[in-house]
């Protein structure tokens, strides 16, 4: 068998790096603090934000080995699996999604994932129980995922980690502080390691559990060989958990969008900064600090 030729991720025309813009928000100024958005989710229309950063050093290691099929996993809506499934029209790999939940199978399909169909992933549904085992080898197996490249869940692994370290060299010297809005955890691990020290990384986990020091930490060692930078977590703005958007988030974004003009997707990137809003505005910033905030994402 050849090997697939690497895939051309530079004709696709990512805008790397990503703009910066500062916005004039009082609840920033008021205390001498600089407010600055970091685009990411200009990067590509189809493979935004951190999505792109994630997937192309994966993409990089399928070609390498060889491998012509990405196998991955998500829940209904989730932004990963579309992710992937733009990057292998786009790029010539097959996709396989392994979806949470057997419930959907059967059913129309959402539009999130009749988008993942429409890029040609091959969607199988798994009952909840087997996907909570599905990292072990006989399950992937049974999955279907010999001979694939597989991609764990939400994109994160260590060479998603060490695609990120980018995001955190784009925010040296600009930002002191960087905010973002933590999943699967890849995108913080690799930020703050980007940013080696140069400034603090803030993650907002948008899922219950508190389970993501630990697994930042795993991914950082995987990536890096130790724990990187300067980085924490603040677990008090998931909202009572994945894609639960209380009225008091949708007011906070929808305020934000008419003061900036930059529309808020919900599930992430409005946790951030609505974290980071709070933390303004309990004077956790001293005058003089530049505050980033990663918008890892578009409003689909
Ligand atoms: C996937 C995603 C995240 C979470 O990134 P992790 O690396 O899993 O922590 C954040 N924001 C948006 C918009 C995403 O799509």
């Amino acid at each position: 068998m050849t090997s697939p030729s690497p895939p051309d991720l530079a004709a696709l025309r990512p805008r790397l790096p990503s703009p910066v813009e500062e916005v004039a928000d009082e609840r920033f100024t008021r205390r001498g603090v600089r407010l600055l958005l970091k685009r990411d989710d200009l990067i590509h229309p189809r493979l935004p934000g951190n999505k792109w950063r994630k997937l192309e050093p994966n993409l990089l290691a399928a070609a390498a080995e060889g491998r012509r099929t990405l196998l991955t996993f998500g829940g209904a809506y989730s932004n990963h699996l579309r992710a992937t499934a733009a990057a292998g029209r786009l790029l010539g790999f097959a996709t396989v999604g392994i979806v949470r939940g057997d419930e959907l199978a059967g059913r129309p399909l959402n539009w999130s994932l009749a988008r993942c169909a429409a890029d040609g992933m091959e969607l199988r549904f798994v009952d909840r129980a087997t996907y909570r085992r599905k990292t072990e080898p006989s399950v992937l197996s049974a999955l279907g995922a010999d001979g694939c490249f597989v991609v764990p869940e939400g994109g994160s692994n260590a060479a998603a980690a060490r695609g990120c370290a980018a995001l955190g060299a784009e925010l040296r010297g600009v930002a002191d502080v960087v905010g973002v809005a933590c999943g699967t955890g890849g995108t913080l691990a690799g930020l703050a390691a980007g940013l080696a020290g140069a400034g603090r990384a803030i993650g907002f986990p948008v899922l219950k559990g508190g389970f993501l020091t630990a697994e930042v930490s795993r991914l950082q060692t995987e990536a890096f060989g130790g724990r990187r930078g300067d980085w924490l977590l603040d677990d008090r703005f998931h909202g009572g958990g994945y894609a639960r958007v209380s009225p008091a988030l949708t007011a906070f974004a929808d305020d934000f969008t008419a003061r900036h003009g930059v529309p808020l997707e919900r599930l992430y990137v409005a946790k951030a900064l609505l974290g980071l809003t709070t933390l303004a505005e309990e004077g956790a910033f001293a005058p003089g600090t530049t505050v980033a905030a990663v918008v890892t994402g578009g409003v689909e």
